[in-house]
């Protein structure tokens, strides 16, 4: 195996392009996620493997420091001027730091000279394809020590894995039939966007669409025709919908639409100009001929109450089972 520093002389490491490092780790739409387990597991094995007492999985925001997984440290992310990663960012090399005490960059660190009390700290670079230096995977020791060659060389390893699970666990969020995010892909950035509510008080709605007597379509021009239809709804939502906004394919013909920046009031309108546009759509069949799907769409704004992107979905999930009763193509707010 490669070890980090032939990796580094093969690869043009891009040092000094911050704005192209933050859009490479922009576009690996990982920040603010919830906790997944292949970093946990790779963090608990840094812990293990490395015998130290922390150890973290950070990405490098513009402004802060952001623990993608973190085994042993107190908070969820700190402020960038503050962070050991970010100077480990800056070399193509593991950085290690056997006493921070005796460092001039670190000695008056926050948290060296109170808790969690770093001492020692190894840290490797998590180098995209493209070259950037997005995060790092580190481990820290409230002791002195010297890293040896061979914990760096695992670390490297582990870093590598690391860098690969960001970008794989990309290409899982996307569904294949439809282009549309899949349930897990929804679910992640719905939770960035109750995150981001949290943080601004911003308004927000979910739409929950279902397709009405799909079976019947299934049934009478079988199942490719039944994809067919899938495709065509989800190709004419994202063409009559704003970039900002995220569909899901949350199953079946079960579909999730967000609207981030959307009053309840704003969020009907728009939901039923989609509900209209669809209701209208001449879908072609793979056999010939084209057919008329209607939807049936609940709403539900985004609230103090709702936690969890489940819990939004489930408070959509009554006013749809309200449309469908009321005899569906419609939409239904929930008050
Ligand atoms: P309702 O108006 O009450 O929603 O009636 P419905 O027939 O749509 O009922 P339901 O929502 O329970 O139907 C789901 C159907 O969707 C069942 C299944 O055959 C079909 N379906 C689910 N996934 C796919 C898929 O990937 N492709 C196709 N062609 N059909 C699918
Ligand atoms: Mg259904
Ligand atoms: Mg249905």
């Amino acid at each position: 195996m490669e070890s980090g520093r032939d990796r580094a002389m093969l690869q043009d490491v891009k040092l000094n392009d911050e704005p192209g490092r933050l859009a490479a780790l922009r576009s690996l739409e990982v920040l603010d996620t919830p906790p997944e387990e292949p970093f946990e597991n790779i963090v608990a094995l840094v812990r293990t493997v490395l015998g130290v007492p922390m150890a973290a999985v950070t990405l490098i925001d513009e402004d802060r420091q952001w623990f993608k997984a973190r085994s042993g440290l107190g908070v969820s992310e700190t402020p960038r001027n503050v962070s050991f990663c970010t100077y480990a960012i800056r070399q193509s090399e593991p950085m290690l730091v056997n006493d921070a005490r005796l460092d001039s960059r670190f000695a008056e660190n926050p948290y060296v000279t109170g808790d969690p009390n770093v001492r020692s700290y190894a840290g490797v670079p998590l180098l995209t394809p493209e070259g950037y230096n997005v995060g790092v995977l580190c481990a820290i020791d409230d002791k002195v020590r010297t890293f040896t060659t061979s914990e760096v060389e695992m670390l490297s390893n582990f870093a590598r894995i690391v860098t690969n699970e960001l970008l794989l666990r990309r290409i899982a969020e996307r569904d294949q039939l439809t282009g549309a995010l899949t349930r897990r892909g929804f679910i992640e950035k719905a939770g960035q966007e109750i995150a981001r509510f949290r943080r601004y008080g911003r308004p927000c709605c979910l739409a929950l669409l279902d397709i009405d007597h799909f079976k019947a379509v299934n049934d009478t021009y079988g199942h490719p025709a039944g994809d067919a239809v899938l495709r065509e709804m989800v190709a004419s939502v994202v063409g009559s919908s704003r970039p900002v906004d995220l569909l899901g394919r949350l199953g079946g013909e079960e579909f999730a639409l967000l609207l981030p920046e959307t009053e309840p009031s704003d969020a009907l309108v728009a939901v039923e100009r989609f509900r209209e546009g669809l209701a209208g759509l001449a879908i072609p069949l793979p056999g010939g001929g084209v057919i008329h799907v209607t939807v049936s769409i609940g709403i539900a704004p985004l609230t103090d109450r709702i936690v969890t992107v489940e819990e939004w979905i489930a408070a959509a999930d009554g006013p749809l089972y309200t449309a469908k009763r009321g005899g569906r193509n419609r939409c239904e707010l929930l008050h």
